[in-house]
């Protein structure tokens, strides 16, 4: 097979925002969406597990050796932007930072929000990543993917893609996202965009700690309240196992202070959840995904 083209045992913590992560099998970077389906295909005619990961800004990886092929799309970097329509076409590794600058500079409205979330479009795509009410998905028009099981490539409309708080479809199914089509609004007033994406950034980075590794919202908020009012109310904020502590800045984060390791993380969580649930009488569902463990 063609453009087969992988490393062998690569440590996974230079691959999340986190710093944490065990080693990868067998580990590809593609650069292009057909070297990506060929490696799609390799793992499944050699029968070897096949996990995805963009920019690892919202997983949590074990210390373990992961068996199979990790594929990273953060080298997919192709986007097309047609400033007339609004239609945008980009690879799923394309940054959302990249692309929310880049949607500002075509004077394209709709994406200034994404700024500040270090992930890709497929992450985004696959964890229904958003601000308030806002939402990825909300620009969506339709996702190319491939169905790891039978290989079969296809081109799913929004309309069919039941999106949740968090949660997609991707989520449950067997299918890996190669690039999405997305609509923003035309016409925009560029010096306006810009200066709206600038400060949207600037709001980001003076409110979650930014200048440590961490991956973003640890829990899902419950309904009707935050996860991180929860966490500060309970007095948590500033507690630490290890390296890994729960930001004194936002209480939704666990930050990496140097050499927190997939345990102390996990062990942090538990200890949220039980003293959440005590006081509070509430569970906190993880956002953050768990790669590697017999998570529930
Ligand atoms: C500082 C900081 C701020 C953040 N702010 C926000 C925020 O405001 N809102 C928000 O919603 N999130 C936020 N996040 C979380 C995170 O950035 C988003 O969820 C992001 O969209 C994840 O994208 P990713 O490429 O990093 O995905 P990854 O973390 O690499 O992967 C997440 C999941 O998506 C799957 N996946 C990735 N790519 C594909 C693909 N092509 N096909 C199928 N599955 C795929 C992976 O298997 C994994 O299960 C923040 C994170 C950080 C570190």
């Amino acid at each position: 097979m063609k453009n087969i083209n992988f490393e062998k045992k690569i440590k996974l913590s230079n691959y999340t925002t986190i710093k944490v992560g065990g080693f990868a099998e067998y580990f590809s970077k593609p650069n292009t969406s057909s070297e990506f389906i060929n490696l799609i295909k390799w793992s499944n005619l050699n029968n070897q597990q096949c996990r995805v990961i963009g920019a690892g800004s919202n997983v949590l990886i074990n210390n373990v050796l992961l068996k199979g092929l990790t594929i990273c799309t953060k080298k997919m970097r192709s986007i097309k932007i047609e400033s007339h329509s609004g239609i945008v076409v980009a690879d799923s590794g394309v940054m959302l930072p990249t692309m929310s600058n880049m949607l500002a500079k075509n004077g394209l409205q709709g994406g200034e929000w994404t700024v500040g979330i270090p992930g890709t479009v497929g992450g985004a795509l696959y964890m229904n990543a958003g601000s308030g009410k806002l939402s990825l998905a909300k620009n969506l028009l339709s996702v190319q993917v491939i169905d790891t099981k039978t290989l079969e490539i296809s081109e799913i409309e929004k309309k069919d893609i039941n999106f949740q708080y968090r949660s997609s479809p991707f989520q449950q199914n067997n299918l890996l996202i190669i690039s999405a089509k997305l609509l923003f609004e035309p016409q925009g007033n560029i010096k306006q965009l810009l200066k709206t994406t600038k400060e949207n950034l600037k709001r980001k980075t003076e409110t979650q700690p930014y200048d440590l590794p961490s991956f973003g919202s640890v829990f899902k908020n419950p309904t009707n309240t935050y996860a991180g009012k929860l966490i500060e109310e309970v007095g948590l904020k500033g507690f630490k196992i290890g390296d890994a502590e729960i930001s004194t800045m936002h209480g939704n984060f666990i930050v990496n202070n140097s050499s927190a390791n997939s345990k102390d993380i996990l062990d942090l969580i538990t200890v949220i959840q039980q003293k959440v649930l005590q006081k509070k009488g509430i569970f906190l569902q993880p956002e953050v995904r768990m790669i590697g463990f017999d998570y529930p």
